[in-house]
């Protein structure tokens, strides 16, 4: 009874700030130069690592709230690798979809720098 209500109380939530999220504008990319993340990322926007021409890594907070940084390899060498496109307006999209394998467990789609729940 109480796991029930804790589980409606925590689905809620997750739906709320689902919700509010979806509300605010595009996700943008920034580049960075160099082939690391900065330890703080934006709480929105995505961080792409640019060394000389060559992209090594995306880099985003967890779009569901819980504060984690993602990182996924985007280097041609890496398994497993994801791509990214970056449109006129600095809107990105991945490929395939982001599917954080600890904590919050999320899994997402993000197109045109909007995230798109898997569940
Ligand atoms: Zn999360």
């Amino acid at each position: 009874m109480i796991k029930a209500i804790q589980r409606s109380i925590s689905n809620a939530w997750r739906w709320a700030y689902r919700k509010w999220d979806s509300i605010g504008s595009d996700r943008r990319i920034q580049v960075i130069a160099g082939d690391t993340l900065p330890p703080k990322l934006p709480r929105r926007d995505l961080v792409l690592a640019r060394d000389g021409d060559e992209d090594w890594c995306v880099g985003m907070q967890c779009p569901c709230g819980c504060g984690m940084n993602i990182e996924l390899l985007v280097i041609a060498e890496a398994k497993p690798r994801w791509d990214v496109v970056i449109d006129s307006n600095q809107r990105p999209t991945l490929r395939p979809s982001v599917w954080v394998q600890r904590g919050c467990r999320s899994h997402f789609w993000l197109r045109d720098g909007r995230v798109f729940w898997c569940d």
